[in-house]
């Protein structure tokens, strides 16, 4: 192993802060309760007191997609180097983890970004690599394959939960799950079209949103050293967490009081298992939801974990700053 290889394995855990900026309707009357940092979010929380949440760090109200990607980019690196990595967008609903992981079709996000960045590095490297993308869902505890042909016409309930299995040396497979081989950025674009179109109509159905459910994009990496040589797979995943408001502000009834308390219990059964990472835990609850179930080979050990935390500017939005950012300085 190499010395810097030894080095980055130090800091496989990095937590960023992105705030929104406030939309245009918004801003003559609006204030904010927080002042930023390259590092540091500082929130007052009542008239005469102000905390201080640190970060890896912080994106501000201008900073741009691509000054998010070139922080992300190192770890998009370390899963040509044979790394797992995990890309997390965690907030409230309208607190931008769309955008940051989307993006606008003018405006690209790290997911279209991270793309463009696997086939530009591949095309320049002597080994060759094999991308397979998947895209799935995780609603109210249900795995659901994106992808399957049919499911469109189907609907939701007709659609069967994949489950998840452990082979024997600790790797996780989503059985069944749909793996497309991809060559260009062109043709991951369809495949995440046709997810996303599946994923609304879907949600239409089921009477849902997006925001109560996880939306999880797999790349699969495969190289070749040399023409036989095959070295073990590794994976992508860039996952759009479901919003992490809470239940009481929603004031959520019956089925939508069912699903925020399953994306609540799979936001906390995640910061379990990397607080537990974290602090060197020798338990690590990885079997308290099916979210940390299906990334437990791609979360800990000699994986990277990159966790981008989005917070509201508005003051209005103060108690789940408050909540967003004690999740955050849990993980760090
Ligand atoms: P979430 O996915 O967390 O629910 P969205 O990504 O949908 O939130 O963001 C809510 C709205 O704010 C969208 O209209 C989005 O385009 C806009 N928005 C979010 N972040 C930014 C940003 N950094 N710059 C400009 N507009 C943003
Ligand atoms: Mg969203």
């Amino acid at each position: 192993q190499s010395l810097n290889n030894y080095l980055d394995l130090k800091g496989n855990i990095r937590v960023f802060c992105r705030v929104r900026p406030f939309h245009h309707e918004e801003d003559h009357q609006s204030r904010t309760l927080f002042t930023l940092d390259e590092n540091n979010v500082f929130l007052k929380v009542a008239e005469t007191k102000i905390k201080q949440y640190k970060f890896d760090k912080v994106f501000n109200q201008c900073s741009t997609q691509g000054d998010v990607f070139a922080e992300v980019e190192p770890v998009i690196k370390s899963a040509l180097d044979g790394y797992n990595v995990c890309i997390f967008a965690y907030g409230q609903t309208g607190s931008g983890k769309t955008y940051t992981m989307e993006g606008k079709p003018t405006d690209l996000g790290v997911i279209p970004r991270a793309i463009q960045a696997l086939f530009d590095r591949t095309s320049e490297s002597n080994r060759r690599f094999l991308f397979t993308f998947s895209m799935l869902e995780i609603y109210m505890g249900n795995l659901r394959d994106l992808l399957v042909p049919g499911n469109k016409t189907q609907g939701f309930k007709k659609v069967p939960s994949l489950s998840i299995k452990t082979d024997p040396d600790g790797g996780i497979e989503i059985e069944n799950l749909v793996a497309v081989t991809v060559n260009s950025f062109q043709e991951v674009k369809r495949l995440y079209e046709v997810g996303t179109r599946f994923r609304s109509t879907a949600s239409t159905m089921a009477n849902s949103t997006s925001s109560r459910s996880h939306c999880l994009i797999r790349i699969a990496l495969t190289s070749f050293d040399a023409p036989e040589r095959k070295r073990a797979r590794n994976k992508l995943w860039m996952i759009d967490l479901g919003g992490s408001e809470r239940l009481v502000k929603t004031k959520a009834t019956g089925k939508r009081l069912k699903e925020g308390k399953a994306i609540n219990l799979s936001l906390s059964a995640l910061g379990d298992v990397i607080d537990a990472l974290q602090t060197k835990k020798s338990h690590v609850p990885y079997r308290n939801s099916e979210l940390t179930q299906v990334l437990r080979d791609s979360i800990g050990c000699e994986s990277k974990t990159l966790m981008l935390v989005h917070i509201r500017p508005n003051e209005d939005d103060l108690c789940e700053t408050i909540c967003t950012l004690g999740f955050a300085t849990r993980v760090r």
